[in-house]
Order: structure tokens, then C-alpha cells, then sequence
């Protein structure tokens, strides 16, 4: 076969910790993320050519080597001891670009997850994350995929039971946010508040959602920055439609909320549709890997 398809899965997260910054320039993180049905579609395909080129349909993003898909292709090549080739990698772009959706991570997940189905498997688990930590921090979650607690700069992981069954509506309003600038912000302020992750590990654990919502935080949201406003007025509209719990993913500047229905979060997504980048109804998406 000289072509394979792989959906790139946009992560959520339900709590987010930023513990300090290490000497590496880092930050250490303790983090509870998510894979969600909010999906692009990757291609591949081998080519005669030599190098590896990316496309998608937004002109702006890069198919050189800046290009997480890319870098994820190269990097498998070395770490499978397979001699490079050259490959097309198409990509349809439906997660948002700079949302804190994790959407270029899901990309390069989805194309070691490819690429090794194409080449008969010859990374083990180990390996894909090994690979995957290579290319960037929440790739090795957005390569395996499902319910994870993270850690470090995102990549030790550790697999919980699936989020109880519920449904998300993710909005994103007309601004994206840079994820360098939102940490500078937050290295000059103290932090004041840190989420319950244990709690919320046991509310995964119990398969409590109602105890999930109560506990899901963000660090990100508490940074002196005037779109927090907008993304505490997109969370309260969130919460008058009926959510449960809502929370801005990773840097922002996306915003999702849970909802115990379908109905509730389509009904509140098409309220809020018009004056949104994005408004979108998804759920949870188990392990990938
Ligand atoms: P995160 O949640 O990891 O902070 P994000 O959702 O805020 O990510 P992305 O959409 O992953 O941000 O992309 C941010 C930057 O990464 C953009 O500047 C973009 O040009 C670059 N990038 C590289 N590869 C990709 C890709 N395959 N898809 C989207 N963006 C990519």
C-alpha cells in the first residue's frame, strides 16, 4: 500500500499545571488531557522524489521542516533505522491553528502512527514516544491518544480510565494565542491557585463527572491578559446553556465546555455559532496507540 489515511485527534485539557520553570528553559507541568472527535485528516503517500513535503489547505502553515508532520516523518525514519524516502503528507485542517488544541502535535502523532502501519510496525509504544518526544512537548500524548495524566514538560505519561461518557462543545473566538507569550505573562506573576489533580484523578478513577467539572482548572486563565475576559464571558454563556464545567484548553484560545447530553451542546453550540472562529460539538476519543 503506498498510501494510508490517519485522523489527527485535537486534545482538551481538563486541568492544567504549570509547577515552575526549570533550568532548561522548560516548564514542569502536571497536566490532565484528553483526545477529542474534533479531527484533521493526514495523508501520506510515497513519492519517487527525494525529501518530505507537507501541504494542507491553509496557506499560511509551512511544508518544510516547521512543519510538525514533517519533523515527525524524519524523526521516524531515524528512530526505525528505516532508510528515508520521500513522502507527501496532505493534510485537511479542521482543528483550529493556535487554540490550545494541540492541532500541528496531533498532526505529527497521527503520522508516526502512520508511517508505522505503512512500515510494518517496527516502533513498539516505547518507541513511538520516544520518537514523539523528539518533535515536540504533547506529542507523545497526541500519539497515544485517550485519557492521560501528564507530566515534565508533558510527556511522562501515565493512561487513566476514559473520561466518564459525556460531550464537549469547543468554541474559539477570532483571536488565536501565543503560546511563548501567555508563559512569559506567566513568569512575572505568582501563581495563586493550582488545580486538584488528585481529586480530579479520582473523579476520572470513580467515573464522576459532576466531580470532574467542579475541579477542572486552568493556571492560563488567572494571567493578567485582556482576552481572558472574552474567554470568561465565552465560559459563562457555556455554563447559562446548561454545561456541567468549562475551562480555556492549554493556552487558549479555545474554550470547551462538558455537557451530560448531545442535545444540550449541539443546542448551545448553535447559539453561539455565529460569533465564533469556531464552534464545534465533539466527544471523547479512547487510545490511539
Ligand atoms: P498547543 O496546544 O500545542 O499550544 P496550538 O493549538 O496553540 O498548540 P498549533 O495549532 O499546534 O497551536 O500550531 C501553532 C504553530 O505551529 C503555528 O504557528 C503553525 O505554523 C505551527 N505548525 C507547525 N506544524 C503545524 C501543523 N501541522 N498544523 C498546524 N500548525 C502547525
Amino acid at each position: 500500500m503506498d498510501e494510508i489515511r490517519e485522523k489527527a485527534c485535537a486534545k482538551l485539557n481538563i486541568s492544567l499545571d504549570v509547577l515552575g520553570k526549570r533550568p532548561d528553559g522548560y516548564h514542569d507541568m502536571v497536566m490532565i488531557m484528553q483526545t477529542v472527535s474534533l479531527t484533521d485528516e493526514v495523508s501520506i503517500e510515497r513519492t519517487d522524489g527525494q525529501g518530505i513535503r507537507a501541504s494542507t489547505n491553509l496557506e499560511y502553515i509551512p511544508g518544510d521542516e516547521r512543519n510538525l508532520a514533517v519533523r515527525a516523518a524524519g524523526v521516524f525514519f531515524r528512530e526505525s533505522g528505516i532508510a528515508e524516502e520521500g513522502l507527501r503528507i496532505s493534510i485537511r485542517k479542521k482543528i483550529p491553528v493556535g487554540a490550545g488544541l494541540a492541532g500541528g502535535s496531533a498532526d505529527a502523532g497521527a503520522v508516526l502512527r502512520a508511517l508505522n502501519r505503512l512500515y510494518g510496525m517496527p516502533l513498539d509504544r516505547e518507541g513511538l514516544v520516544r520518537a514523539a518526544e523528539q518533535v515536540g512537548s504533547d506529542v507523545a500524548f497526541c500519539t497515544l491518544g485517550g485519557t492521560m495524566l501528564a507530566s515534565g514538560r508533558g510527556e511522562i505519561l501515565t493512561r487513566l480510565p476514559s473520561m466518564p461518557e459525556c460531550w464537549y462543545g469547543i468554541i474559539m473566538p477570532h483571536f488565536s494565542i501565543s503560546t511563548p507569550e501567555l508563559f512569559r505573562k506567566l513568569d512575572g506573576k505568582k501563581i495563586r491557585c493550582h488545580p486538584d489533580t488528585q481529586g480530579l484523578v479520582q473523579a476520572v478513577e470513580n467515573g464522576d463527572l459532576s466531580g470532574v467539572c467542579r475541579r477542572m482548572y486552568n493556571v492560563f486563565e488567572d494571567v493578567d491578559d485582556r482576552r481572558m475576559r472574552t474567554v470568561a464571558e465565552i465560559k459563562g454563556r457555556l455554563m447559562d446553556c446548561g454545561a456541567m464545567g468549562a475551562l480555556m484548553t492549554g493556552t487558549g484560545s479555545a474554550v470547551f465546555a462538558v455537557f451530560e447530553s448531545q442535545k444540550t451542546a449541539e443546542t448551545a453550540v448553535s447559539e453561539m455559532k455565529g460569533d465564533h472562529r469556531l464552534a464545534a460539538v465533539c466527544g471523547n476519543v479512547g487510545p490511539l496507540a
